[in-house]
């Protein structure tokens, strides 16, 4: 049984001034039940990770922390850094004063009540808490398949993330800790918390749809945070391009048997077809090679720049102090 119970939500907000409004005024509710209830305590916050939005969203954020500086605090990016990173912002601005996080998007996609069973699988001991979604009646039939294909992709090419996870879960401070040796800058987080360890558990959900506004994910986003997901942590495309290689080799000396076979029997003319068919194929097949390779040296090129993730301009909040410029 955990005992503390100061409980932060990291809420990352990208052009989000339809939904805040709203969003906070559910979770205001959420929290004065779990207080009362005693299952966080009274110092327990709600951050709103502003992730260089340009419209009003800084503004509601800040008014929302004078009107109820108990129950709200803000962080203010210095520049739009994606979502994972002002996941990270949030995590690690709070890790020293929390006692349990969870993070959830702002569009009310995910649902506040699963937050109930999440604090309560904490105190029975668990460190991470993963919101699993249970349905997605809500989605489009483009989204739901994107979606699944995402998941049963990463995992054939050996990146194990948690089905249908996204990134609407509990860490306690104890992972949050260990969280902050990671310090890769290629994030994907659903992949990360799997690898720290400690006991876990899912609380099933069913995912509502985005409340107002729209997707900040695009298909070119959700592309590109499937390419970074897998070649973050798994380097299965590479041993790919050698199975591809040795396949292709056994293939081309199976050929040239076949070349001599009909050279001998003088019917040496064909092959015009067979030969631009080939070039082309194995033209192909290289450039795949090497736009694999590519991916992974640009990222051993992020990498070894270390650049800082995400940089904090401004942190509202009336407990904690008040910090600047923190990487
Ligand atoms: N988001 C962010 N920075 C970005 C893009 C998105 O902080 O560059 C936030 C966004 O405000 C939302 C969450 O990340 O709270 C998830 O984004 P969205 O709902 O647009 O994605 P979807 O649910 O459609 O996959
Ligand atoms: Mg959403």
């Amino acid at each position: 049984m955990n005992t503390k119970k100061t409980l932060y939500m990291v809420v990352p907000c990208y052009n989000e001034e339809e939904v805040l409004h709203e969003t906070a005024k559910r979770l205001k509710e959420k929290y004065a039940s779990l207080i009362e209830r005693e299952l966080i305590s009274a110092e327990s916050r709600v951050v709103f990770v502003n992730d260089g939005s340009k419209d009003k969203t800084w503004d509601i954020i800040q008014e929302l922390h004078a009107a109820n500086p108990e129950t709200f605090s803000g962080i203010n990016l210095a520049r739009n850094s994606g979502h994972q990173n002002a996941v990270l912002a949030g995590l690690m601005t709070v890790k020293d004063i929390c006692s349990m996080a969870i993070t959830m998007d702002a569009d009310l996609q995910d649902d506040i009540n699963a937050i109930d069973a999440m604090v309560e699988k904490y105190h029975e001991g668990n460190q991470v808490v993963y919101g699993v979604r249970s349905a997605r009646d809500t989605d489009t039939f483009f989204k739901k398949f994107t979606a699944e294909g995402f998941y049963k992709f990463m995992k054939v090419m050996g990146a194990d993330v948690v089905y249908n996870h996204a990134d609407f879960r509990l860490m306690s401070a104890r992972v949050l800790q260990e969280l902050a040796n990671y310090k890769e800058v290629n994030l994907f987080l659903r992949g990360m918390v799997p690898l720290i360890g400690f006991q876990s558990c899912n609380v099933y959900y069913e995912r509502a749809e985005r409340f107002a506004g729209e997707s900040k994910y695009p298909l070119k986003k959700m592309l590109a945070f499937a390419i970074n997901g897998i070649t973050s942590f798994s380097t299965k495309p590479l041993k790919l391009i050698t199975t591809m290689g040795f396949i292709m080799s056994v293939v081309s000396i199976l050929a040239m048997l076949w070349t001599i076979v009909v050279k001998i029997a003088g019917a040496s003319e064909l092959g015009w077809s067979s030969t631009v068919c080939s070039i082309w194929f194995i033209g192909g097949l290289q450039l795949l090679a090497l736009g694999i390779i590519g991916e992974y040296v640009g990222k051993i090129y992020a990498e070894v720049k270390q650049r800082p993730r995400f940089i904090v301009a401004e942190f509202i909040n009336n407990t904690g102090k008040n910090t600047e410029d923190k990487q």
